[in-house]
């Protein structure tokens, strides 16, 4: 069913077409053609990263990180619950086991205080997830993984050009994850990135990509002939993916100030509205600067959340929630463990609605905006 105001609509137009003539004429189609080539060097320089390699998902950068981190059968990685399914699957598909702390109330982010008590000697790693490209509290993280000598994962699906203490997201642990699915900021359908600080491991993450092979330096004329060297699977994106999002990273910046913009009007209708009680709006800490991707308010308890969702609807005003926490799941059952009550995951969660946000919304907030504010009073 179509809505009057979609929940996310993708941006797909005339310059993404120009870049995807270009791809069929050129009739280079397969992966690390030059419009790839030219998303690392954006996303390298850009995000102040050493090494972006281009997948063919968020997932799928995920996993490679998992790989690259070493982890074996029995390893624990400690995250948070609140999150997508790939955040955790990149762990079990090592056979390690992840362990989930409960989140921060107010950015919905893992709680830093909690990580160290989860820590075991099978501990290798945190995986901290920037919840609608907030970040999360980097230092004392980064600090505690230094301490205990523990990899630090970056799912930063949701965080491109957001930063922490103008550090960019992504680049601030050993790895980093990007998501360019269609309802993320900058999107070309389906497709990621794998952002590597480590120097060390850059060659491995080439080959990894590359279906175990050493292709990337062979393609660079650093070797004589190809061949399998290490495990690896296909993980890297045709040309026609990497023009697509060639068209949007190239005005990346652009499209992030218009989808703030459209976040801060949100968050001004309903200043007026938490004030009364009603809802609370999103928290983003002083050194955080985020790139707007998830506008989402807080109902007082999960009955209201509901009723705002049903009523949106029929209005035609697509809204959402998520996430049904991991920890709950039935794969998180079988595959994961928590440490400590998940309080503030599983309160959060079930009050929590997601709104309308796309580039080209537009005037279509104050729509959306003005028929919370009317709905939220008449259900409460
Ligand atoms: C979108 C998302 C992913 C997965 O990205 P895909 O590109 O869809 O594979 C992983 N983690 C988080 C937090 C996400 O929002």
């Amino acid at each position: 069913m179509a809505y009057r105001i979609p929940f996310n609509q993708p941006l797909a137009g005339a310059r993404a077409v120009k870049y995807l003539t270009e791809v069929c004429d050129e009739q280079r189609l397969s992966g690390d053609g030059r419009f790839t080539q030219q998303c690392h060097e954006w996303l390298e320089s850009h995000l102040q990263v050493r090494k972006a390699l281009m997948t063919t998902s968020g997932t799928s950068a995920l996993d490679m990180a998992a790989i690259l981190t070493g982890l074996q059968s029995g390893d624990e990685v400690i995250m948070p619950s609140f999150t997508f399914s790939s955040s955790a699957n990149a762990i079990v598909l090592r056979g390690a086991v992840p362990v989930f702390v409960d989140i921060r109330e107010d950015t919905l982010n893992i709680d830093e205080r909690l990580i160290e008590a989860a820590i075991t000697p099978r501990t290798r790693a945190i995986m901290v997830v920037h919840y609608a490209g907030v970040a999360c509290a980097m230092d004392p993280i980064m600090e505690i993984a230094a301490r205990h000598g523990l990899a630090v994962i970056e799912d930063a699906a949701q965080a491109i050009l957001s930063s922490y203490r103008g550090r960019p997201l992504g680049s601030i642990g050993q790895f980093g994850a990007l998501s360019f699915h269609e309802t993320k900021n900058i999107s070309s359908g389906e497709g990621g990135a794998l952002l590597i600080n480590d120097a060390a491991v850059i060659e491995r993450a080439e080959i990894i990509r590359e279906k175990g092979t050493n292709r990337m330096a062979f393609a660079r004329g650093e070797i004589q002939k190809y061949t399998w060297v290490d495990l690896g699977s296909s993980y890297l994106p045709s040309e026609l993916i990497s023009g697509f999002l060639w068209s949007q990273l190239e005005i990346a910046r652009d499209l992030t100030d218009q989808r703030v913009a459209l976040w801060n009007r949100y968050h001004a209708h309903f200043a007026d509205l938490e004030a009364e009680g009603f809802v609370r709006r999103p928290h983003v800490p002083d050194e955080v600067i985020s790139n707007g991707h998830i506008y989402y308010l807080l109902l007082p308890t999960q009955a209201e959340r509901d009723a705002l969702i049903a009523n949106l609807r029929y209005e035609s005003i697509y809204a959402v929630f998520h996430y049904v926490p991991l920890h709950s799941a039935p794969a998180g059952l079988r595959f994961a463990r928590t440490n400590g009550p998940m309080t503030h995951t599983d309160d959060l969660s079930s009050r929590l609605v997601r709104l309308p946000l796309w580039m080209g919304l537009n005037d279509n907030v104050d729509v959306v905006a003005e028929a919370v504010k009317r709905l939220v009073k008449r259900i409460n």
